[in-house]
């Protein structure tokens, strides 16, 4: 366990050195002397986004201000790996990898089928106006990608902003058309349905959760998740013990029959997971999820969403460029220029390991080039 007090005592000890006091250290980091006193006396630790800015006052390498004390050069390697795996089991809480075990048991039986298959698939915005250029250009939002994914699996896509990401979800949400490629959704090339057929094909095979606008605002919880099962050939009585269930399992029972604007953003993410899994659909489209929730909410929308994979066979492809999120799946394929440069599965390790590995792919990736995104002037 990262031990609070005493990194607090090495915050101190190394202030101290300086022949600083504790307002002129929090001068420096532009926050109250309270909050330094608090860290000193370990009962908080710095926000994240104070770490490199306290090391490089005090002195110190990220590993020190983790372990608490000062770490020798021939031992830096070694404890790196050591305080990192500290720090992520201490972010992430502890793993439970008895559920997953059971669930590769069942897929032994019948060998996965494929519920997405994109092949080939190129997106290009054309008249992309570049600030105060008038002339036409154009962007290769995403560049002849191709992937499957398997029935039953939790799938993240990864990338920095303005990798192609969403436009790669849009694509599979038959929200946005490609320029070239091939998408099934169980079979049916999603490619060439019209634009009327679309909404339809959306309601009966794919569940949205995104960041934002995934309730109707004028209908209670209850209504909403009902809402999805009118389009099924859901017989009215077995609708509400079918909410009922549902809702104990993504522990929003309680508010059913409150409005989406009374209830907090992880309850109503937790709302939008009941109302997409509700119609069984085919695959579950999630862009950003998290991205408004706090740490708490994160954890507990992820725990879902891997949840419904696990009991309810749910397919999620989920769009995050958060380490933390993108470590509750089961495979990571990584975007950079609208390109899958790589991907990462998830094995027998557990959440914590997956974490590490996949920071250093992002690493990987990021030192590999350093090519901009291609713009055509035609
Ligand atoms: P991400 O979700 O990874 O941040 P996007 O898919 O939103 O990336 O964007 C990828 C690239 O495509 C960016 O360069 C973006 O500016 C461009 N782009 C996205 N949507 C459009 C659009 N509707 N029209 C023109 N360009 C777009
Ligand atoms: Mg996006």
């Amino acid at each position: 366990m990262m031990n609070q007090i005493k990194i607090g005592a090495f915050i101190s000890e190394r202030r101290k050195a300086k022949g600083w006091t504790q307002s002129q250290l929090a001068e420096k980091l532009e926050i109250t002397d309270k909050a330094i006193s608090k860290w000193e006396t370990g009962r908080s630790m710095p926000d994240l986004s104070l770490f490199l800015p306290l090391c490089t006052l005090l002195d110190v390498t990220l590993n020190e201000l983790f372990a608490g004390e000062c770490i020798a050069e021939e031992k830096w390697k070694e404890r790196a790996d050591e305080v990192l795996m500290d720090v992520i089991t201490n972010w992430l809480g502890h793993d439970n990898r008895e559920k997953v075990h059971s669930r590769e048991s069942k897929e032994n039986d019948t060998p996965p089928e494929n519920v997405l298959e994109v092949e080939n698939v190129s997106k290009r915005y054309e008249n992309v106006s570049t600030g105060h250029e008038t002339k036409n250009n154009s962007v290769l939002a995403v560049n002849d990608v191709s992937f499957q994914i398997p029935h039953g699996s939790f799938v993240g896509i990864m990338g920095a902003s303005g990798s192609g990401k969403t436009t790669l979800l849009n694509l599979v949400a038959t929200i946005d058309k490609p320029t070239n490629g091939t998408i099934r959704i169980s079979g049916q090339n999603i490619v060439d349905i019209p634009d009327e057929a679309a909404a339809e094909f959306r309601r009966r095979h794919l569940g949205f959760v995104f960041q934002e606008y995934n309730l109707l605002e004028t209908l209670t919880i209850y209504e909403n998740i009902a809402l999805a099962l009118t389009i099924k050939e859901v017989s009215k009585e077995s609708i509400r013990p079918t909410i009922q269930s549902l809702s104990e399992k993504l522990d929003i029972s309680a508010i059913l029959d409150k409005f989406p604007y009374d209830v907090s953003g992880g309850q109503r993410q937790r709302c939008a997971c009941a109302r997409a899994i509700v119609v069984n659909p085919d695959i579950i489209l999630a862009d950003e999820p998290t991205g408004a929730l706090d740490s708490h909410a994160a954890r507990q929308l992820l725990n879902t969403l891997a949840m419904l994979c696990r009991e309810y066979g749910a397919t999620i492809l989920m769009v995050t460029h958060d380490v933390m999120a993108a470590s509750y799946c089961d495979r990571i394929l990584f975007m950079k220029d609208g390109e899958i440069k790589t991907s990462l599965n998830r094995e027998q390790e557990s959440k914590q390991t997956f974490f590490a590995d996949i920071l250093k792919k992002i690493e990987w990736i990021e030192g590999e080039s350093h090519d901009v995104l291609e713009v055509v002037n035609p």
